[in-house]
């Protein structure tokens, strides 16, 4: 959501006559675009700045705004602490970006905007085309939380659940398309939550897939408990819809899901899955663990190894618990620091032999890819299957924006290889 908001602040900051640079040395306004999800996001920042500020020592510094979720929990002390920066903005407040700057350019004054403006930052945005020309693009559908897991920033962060209008979402789609995407990635915090006047993500994913070019459609991240049965139903249905969805479960062990207040058993969450796979018999699963939470016993582990083996997660994402500062998780008693690393170790490890064999199992397979830019190497191009992963082929060609039937025919844990078989009838150049 980050990526889709930064692209979304330089929408914005055009509009002030800015652009881009790559060249750090060269910029009037910094602006750092922070993520709050894991340990020591803050302490980044005072990196970051440190590393600024020795950029310009001999220089009239530049503007410098801290943005998204570190702004939004830490803005005040931020400002107090770091002197070098000039202003925070939260998440939900980004639209005021332009005034901020403007006001910073004129008086040079400290700000902090961290203001749940959602509806207003909407509408502001909704003025401005989105600019993002990316193959596979992203698009902020939904924003905010209201389940409160105890581990969890996100609902102070981001705020209350807010849903974007149907309209608005066809629009931005069509303009993405338009721009060149062929994918397109609905984001929420809590997507499958979303919900504008009773229409359901269903709905939403029926009215993008009617935009012509558009061949792909995912979403992230959705929580088990809202899944509503349209939401299975559309995974029958609709062949937009890519057959891979990211589940998160955070454990095998239903106590602790219990203590983390995720409201859901290990065995519901298997019969969403069996829904799932009833529905569309190709789908498979990631998701995301949280290894050591406040309270997890060897047998709580346990569980959860034996839920990885069980679901064949092709992709899972597993950290260390990690307290941030304000959850309620954070004033739990941790459980000793080398017993948490060693479990995660163990879990990574059966994890990834898991996706090495799935992914072994797709040597000398056929994969149905979706081009998406040059690799670093000239004459190969990067693209992803239906199920997300990274395929590289030898050519010469400009593939950008094209679907290619792509024999398989080697691999490692980041990337497979192939060969093109054929193009797509829809052989669609997007660049
Ligand atoms: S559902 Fe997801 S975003 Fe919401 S509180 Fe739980 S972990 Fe955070």
């Amino acid at each position: 959501m980050n990526e889709y908001d930064s692209n979304r602040i330089y929408d914005l900051a055009k509009r002030n006559g800015y652009e881009k640079t790559n060249r750090l040395e060269e910029a009037n306004c910094y602006v750092l675009n922070t993520c709050h999800i894991r340990e020591k996001a803050t302490d980044k920042v005072y990196h970051d700045i440190g590393r600024l500020k020795k950029t310009f020592k001999d220089k009239k510094k530049p503007i410098v705004v801290i943005t998204g979720c570190v702004a939004q929990a830490e803005g005040e002390i931020l400002l107090k602490k770091e002197r070098y920066i000039d202003a925070v903005i939260g998440p939900q407040s980004y639209h005021n970006f332009n005034n901020q700057v403007l006001e910073i350019e004129k008086k040079f004054k400290k700000l902090n905007h961290t203001d749940f403006d959602v509806i207003e930052k909407f509408d502001t945005l909704n003025l401005l085309r989105n600019s993002n020309t990316d193959i596979s693009s992203f698009l902020t559908i939904q924003e905010g939380c209201d389940k409160f897991c105890k581990f969890c920033v996100v609902p102070y962060t981001r705020g209350a659940e807010h849903s974007r209008s149907i309209k608005e979402l066809f629009n931005e789609s069509k303009d993405l398309v338009d721009n060149g995407a062929r994918e397109i990635y609905l984001l929420g915090q809590n997507v499958n939550a979303y919900n504008y006047n009773g229409k359901r993500l269903s709905h939403l994913i029926n009215e993008i897939s009617k935009i012509d070019k558009l061949q792909r459609i995912r979403y992230t991240t959705s929580h088990p408990n809202d899944f509503t049965d349209d939401l299975i139903e559309v995974h029958k249905d609709n062949k937009k819809l890519m057959p891979l969805l990211h589940l998160p479960i955070q454990s095998g062990s239903n106590k602790i899901l219990k203590e983390m207040n995720r409201k859901h058993s290990v065995e519901e969450y298997l019969i969403l899955i069996e829904n799932l796979k009833r529905a569309n018999p190709l789908i498979k699963f990631s998701s995301d663990f949280i290894i050591g939470y406040p309270g997890e016993t060897e047998d709580d582990f346990n569980m959860s190894l034996k839920l990885l083996k069980k679901i064949n997660y092709i992709n899972t994402y597993s950290f260390n618990f990690s307290a941030r500062p304000g959850t309620p998780a954070a004033d739990l008693k941790k459980i000793d620091d080398s017993l948490a690393k060693k479990r995660l170790f163990i879990f990574q490890k059966l994890a990834e032999k898991i996706k090495m064999n799935y992914r072994k199992s797709l040597f000398n397979k056929k994969a149905t890819v979706l081009f998406e830019n040059k690799s670093k190497k000239e004459s190969q191009f990067f693209g992803r299957d239906e199920f997300l992963n990274p395929i590289i082929v030898n050519t010469k060609n400009n593939l950008k924006g094209v679907v290619c039937e792509v024999r398989i025919t080697d691999g490692n844990h980041n990337t497979l290889f192939g060969e093109i078989e054929k193009f797509d009838e829809k052989k669609d150049f997007a660049a």
